[in-house]
């Protein structure tokens, strides 16, 4: 993007001193940032961000502070209560502080508890949505998080808890029978333990199962597996994360909606994955 674009007209908010801004940086690809993002991007003294955010993304506010926040990629790891009252120093300094986080910055990202931690500081908050890499990285893959002939619901689940264990807190069997398409962040780590919950609550073996590794950004990878064959397809795969895992069977239609092989040239595998037999704007 040109840096001088100009965002469109419309009454962006201004981003006063004190104020701390937590905002989503979607998935990874810069394009699928939002515009309140850039207009925060454009105004912001300090950003501090976390391990998921492109880089490209912060070359948009040159004229701020950078600061990692992350827990990735062989840096010191910052302790979650330590960021959160950064945060707040920095506000009370007169600081426009943007806290950029990967994805959605209140889905799986502590994001609810850097805003609690700011209000009850007395610090003033604006939250910026982002798009989720369960969603948004899975439509990357051509994986549609919901599909009309698979699942009328999606759960979204959490591959390991505040102590880094699976969550026992998590009722596998009410999931399993609950959800016909589950969609798993930070699965990789316990995908042994998880499959098995799954294994156990019922699900079959054969049951499609997709794993998007780097979703939306240049190192994206797809893996189409299943429940019975996961584990062994990402070693042999080599696949690392960060991943989505998405268990079901609106997994198959990405045969249909890989759109970016199909932008490299490749065929639709199958017009009709699910079977259906007729076009699906008939019924
Ligand atoms: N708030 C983020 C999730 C943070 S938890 C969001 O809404 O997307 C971190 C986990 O998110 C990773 O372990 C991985 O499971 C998932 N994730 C985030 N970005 C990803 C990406 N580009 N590709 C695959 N998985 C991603």
């Amino acid at each position: 993007m040109d840096e001088s674009l100009k965002l469109p007209g419309h009454d962006w908010p201004e981003m006063k001193p004190g104020w701390v801004w937590l905002c989503g940086a979607g998935p990874g690809d810069p394009g699928l940032l939002t515009l309140h993002a850039v207009n925060a991007l454009r105004q912001a003294d300090v950003v501090i961000y976390d391990a998921l955010v492109d880089e490209a993304i912060l070359s948009w506010a040159p004229q701020a502070e950078h600061v990692y926040a992350g827990k990735r990629g062989g840096k010191p790891s910052a302790k979650q209560r330590d960021i959160s009252l950064r945060l707040v120093d920095l506000a009370k300094e007169g600081k426009r502080v943007l806290r950029l986080k990967g994805g959605d910055p209140f889905v799986f990202g502590r994001g609810g508890e850097e805003a609690q931690t700011l209000v009850q500081h007395g610090v003033p908050v604006r939250i910026i949505p982002g798009i989720s890499a369960g969603i948004g990285g899975l439509a990357y893959a051509g994986v549609p998080v919901t599909h009309r002939d698979v699942n009328q619901s999606v759960t979204f689940v959490t591959g390991h808890d505040q102590s880094g264990n699976t969550p026992q807190s998590l009722d596998w069997e009410a999931i399993s029978k609950g959800s016909q398409v589950l969609v798993i962040y930070m699965g990789m780590k316990h995908i042994a333990q998880i499959t098995e919950s799954l294994r156990n609550a019922g699900r079959p073996a054969s049951e499609p199962v997709a794993v998007v590794t780097n979703a939306t950004t240049k190192n994206q990878q797809v893996l189409e597996t299943t429940l019975g064959t996961i584990e062994a397809d990402i070693a042999a795969a080599g696949l690392e994360p960060p991943a989505i895992i998405c268990v079901g069977r609106s997994v198959l239609m990405r045969q249909v909606l890989d759109w970016q092989g199909m932008a490299n040239g490749e065929a639709p595998r199958n017009l009709d994955p699910l079977g259906r037999g007729k076009p699906a704007e008939s019924a």
